[in-house]
């Protein structure tokens, strides 16, 4: 199908841009790699009058560490951020953007979309809540920093205010002794997650200091249990430990039957394969390096 006709923009700066999406409001929508946009766009799906490309603003595809905190601009692709440094210092990024369909979309999509979109089974909603991560937001009345868990407020709805755009992620690094995994199962790799789990944890000793789970494609946002956390914390990370907590995060999600599987098949997934990330998560802790890699069916 063709798409409807649109007015196309490019702005050259961040503040015409929020300028153009103000005055056109919901009439306009932001165009950055367009992995999801000109799907739905083709399908006539929504009001897309006004397009606002936003592709080749400068000063938004940044990746970098300064201090403690790591710095990635929206723009930056998911194929630049699993290729990153920065993604050899929490790989988790790399698991998350390495991991994301094909090629083609890996080299387009952008982080800054895939969080405004707030796909339940997206990848990186569920892969940041296990980080400490912000979320910068710019607009008209200025910036705005918000915690991941209250950006994403629900199914396909992130806490982006009139005329606002996300311009940057900033996820502190973790302390030593730590690491992370995420893991997803899908049909094939161009295809949406059927289930999706994130683990970063602290280890002193075999003792868990710290540590954050969450599962996606499992509710109409990032499950997250501290139930399950708080079984963990001052444990040693045995198989036992581990499977007893994993049984209290599936019991918190939701997962919906569908084409991707049943509900009892993406239980089982669930518990399987957040398992499998929290060991993932340990022996990188302890300075293995565990390559990423997704199940596909
Ligand atoms: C075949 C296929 C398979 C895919 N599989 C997966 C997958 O397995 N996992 C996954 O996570 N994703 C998947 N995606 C989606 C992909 O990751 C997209 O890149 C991402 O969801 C959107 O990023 P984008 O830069 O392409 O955004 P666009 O398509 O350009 O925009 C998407 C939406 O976000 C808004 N937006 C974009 N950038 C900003 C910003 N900076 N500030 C405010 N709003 C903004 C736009 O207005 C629009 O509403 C898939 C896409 C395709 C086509």
């Amino acid at each position: 199908m063709y798409p409807a006709p649109f007015q196309y923009y490019r702005p050259d700066s961040l503040q015409e841009a929020i300028r153009l999406l103000t005055k056109f409001g919901d009439e306009a929508k932001v165009l950055a790699g367009g992995q999801t946009l000109l799907p739905m766009l083709k399908m006539r799906l929504g009001d897309m009058s006004h397009l606002i490309d936003i592709g080749r603003l400068p000063g938004l595809s940044h990746i970098e560490q300064k201090g403690d905190t790591i710095h990635i601009g929206a723009l930056a692709t998911h194929a630049d951020i699993a290729a990153s440094d920065v993604a050899k210092t929490i790989p988790l990024l790399s698991d998350c953007g390495g991991g994301i369909a094909d090629k083609q979309v890996r080299n387009r999509g952008t982080i800054g979309g895939g969080l405004s979109v707030a796909d339940p089974s997206g990848d990186w909603p569920t892969g940041l809540h296990t980080l400490d991560t912000t979320v910068v937001c710019v607009g008209p009345a200025g910036e705005r920093k918000v915690a991941i868990a209250d950006f994403i407020i629900d199914s396909y709805t992130a806490d982006l205010q009139d005329g606002e755009l996300v311009t940057e992620v900033q996820i502190k690094v973790p302390p030593a002794n730590s690491g992370g995994a995420y893991l997803a199962f899908k049909r094939a790799a161009p295809a949406y997650p059927t289930s999706t789990a994130a683990v970063q944890l602290t280890m002193d000793g075999d003792i868990c200091k710290d540590i954050r789970m969450a599962l996606g494609a499992s509710a109409s946002k990032a499950v997250v249990c501290e139930e399950a956390e708080n079984a963990l914390r001052g444990q040693a990370l045995t198989r036992e430990n581990l499977e007893k907590a994993a049984a209290l995060i599936v019991a918190a999600s939701e997962p919906p039957a569908d084409a991707r599987g049943s509900e009892a098949f993406k239980r089982a997934m669930l518990l399987s394969i957040v398992i499998e990330a929290a060991e993932r998560a340990l022996a990188r802790s302890k300075g293995e390096e565990i390559k990423g890699g997704h199940r596909y069916a």
